[in-house]
């Protein structure tokens, strides 16, 4: 170990979530080091640049109505200079059926039925008063204990408001496309908090989906993290961390890969879930069952970002497309449209998101055979987007987001064996929104208890 530095606290991991909790510990007064191991902060979330044009599959939730949301809140309290306007609310389509249904806000179960019903390939007849019911019920819950219900399954709340088998595959079929994941995986694994709060965020209104100027990362991520080093805070760019250092049962600080020391009275650890294991000297059993369990629904995903040269894609909002069986294809993202100013005049240029399970990916040919699809798809809904293609470049994550919105082990805020070692990433408990609201929000409720806890 070479030289040392001594911190309040260090924040392992500059995504949302490491910033946010940064950039509040800042604002409460404590010595804070930030360490992003990539160049530059929110480096996840940057733009992927194709000849100029900047493409982006996460565009940042903004929990609006439920208390102003985390990222906002962060951003305004720390004086970070970020600006970004609202995309239009999701369109869907259904795989060869040929119509995109642009979805208006929905305020209330009657408004949402007639959605379903717009879309439904078959009539909903006598399912529609109870449609309207359970819709009801799933809108009246005060955002605050919708929160508070990620341990509850969906599935099990459905049969608690006594709803009709069919409605209930109905309404699972719709939530596996709000949540970009599998009807089997929805009805065993995810949550009220995840279900409920994907509809209400998307569909009614309540969380919707921002485009930051030019990109999340250099109009969100990028902005935060200078402002904290405005107001006084560290940030360590390009630098990893190598291991949490502990004394005694006692998290004091951090080594670095390059053999430097950060010492602190705390650790918040916001580096996502799967990567808890490799800084950790122990771990305890009820971490170790968060990270279990994170690994078992891990998926992949694959981005596509293309350049056409003419006008085929007719979509004006990021749509949504479900497969004839009601499983989600892809998240589709017309940046011309979403992002203006970004496309180089005269082109077009389309985000594409696919998520699979692990046995969907490999059934498709990994990669190669997840792009080759996302292609087909666009040539499906976009005739002679083929043949339109300039350039196109593909992407994949390793930290995906349906962790929030699943119910099962959770990495609890503070570890129970190791004192002054906290969790703070979008994989902890408790979290207050979800996607980039996830991230933030565990940020900014783990920053406050640090904060609290030091006092
Ligand atoms: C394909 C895709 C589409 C998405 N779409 C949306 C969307 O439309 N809207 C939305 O709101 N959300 C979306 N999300 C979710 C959102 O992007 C994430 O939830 C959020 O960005 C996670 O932030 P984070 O800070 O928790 O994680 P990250 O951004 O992954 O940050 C963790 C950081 O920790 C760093 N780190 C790890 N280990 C170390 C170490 N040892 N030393 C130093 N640093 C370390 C990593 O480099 C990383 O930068 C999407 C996610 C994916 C993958």
């Amino acid at each position: 170990m070479t030289s040392q530095d001594n911190f309040d606290v260090v924040v392992v991991g500059a995504g949302m979530a490491g910033l946010c909790c940064a950039a509040t510990l800042v604002n409460r007064g404590l010595k804070t080091l930030l360490v992003a191991e990539t160049p530059e902060v929110a480096w996840n979330i940057r733009a992927v640049d194709v000849e100029g044009n900047k493409g982006y599959v996460q565009h940042p939730m903004w929990s609006v109505a439920w208390g102003g949301g985390s990222w906002y809140r962060v951003a305004r309290e720390i004086g970070a200079n970020v600006t970004f306007h609202v995309a239009p609310p999701v369109d869907l389509t259904i795989k060869g059926s040929g119509v995109v249904h642009e979805v208006p806000i929905c305020t209330s179960g009657a408004a949402m039925t007639d959605l379903f019903a717009a879309m439904s390939p078959m009539p909903l007849g006598d399912l529609r008063a109870e449609f309207e019911r359970v819709l009801d019920a799933a809108l009246a819950i005060p955002y605050q204990e919708l929160i508070a219900m990620d341990e509850v399954p969906i599935s099990k709340w459905l049969s608690e408001q006594g709803a009709d088998p069919i409605l209930q595959f109905m309404i699972m079929t719709f939530v596996a496309n709000v949540c970009e994941t599998t009807i089997p995986i929805a009805t065993e694994h995810i949550s009220v908090f995840g279900a409920w709060g994907m509809v209400r965020s998307l569909i009614c209104g309540e969380g919707p989906v921002v485009c930051p100027d030019p990109d999340p990362a250099q109009g969100v991520g990028i902005p935060i993290g200078q402002a904290i080093e405005r107001r006084g805070g560290t940030v360590w760019r390009g630098r990893k961390v190598k291991r949490v250092i502990v004394d005694d049962g006692r998290a004091t600080g951090v080594e670095m890969e390059d053999g430097s020391v950060a010492s602190a009275r705390v650790v918040a650890l916001s580096c996502g879930t799967s990567r808890v294991p490799k800084i950790l000297p122990t771990i305890s059993p009820e971490v170790q069952a968060a990270i279990d369990h994170a690994f078992s629904l891990a998926g992949e995903d694959v981005c596509t970002y293309t350049l056409l040269s003419e006008p085929v894609v007719d979509i004006k909002s990021y749509t949504m497309v479900s497969d004839t069986d009601g499983s989600n294809l892809a998240f589709l993202f017309p940046m011309h449209h979403l992002s203006p100013g970004h496309t180089t005049p005269g082109k077009q240029f389309l985000a594409a998101q696919g998520f699979y399970t692990p046995e969907q990916y490999q059934a498709l040919g990994e990669r190669e055979g997840a792009v080759k699809r996302l292609n087909e798809i666009c040539e499906e809904l976009f005739p002679g987007f083929t043949a339109a293609t300039e350039t196109q470049k593909t992407q994949r994550h390793r930290h995906h987001w349906i962790g929030p919105l699943l119910h099962g082990p959770r990495l609890p805020s503070k570890d129970s064996q190791i004192e002054g070692l906290w969790f703070s990433g979008d994989g902890s408990r408790p979290v207050a929104g979800l996607g980039v609201e996830a991230a933030s929000s565990a940020g900014l409720l783990r920053a406050h208890a640090i904060a609290d806890s030091l006092a």
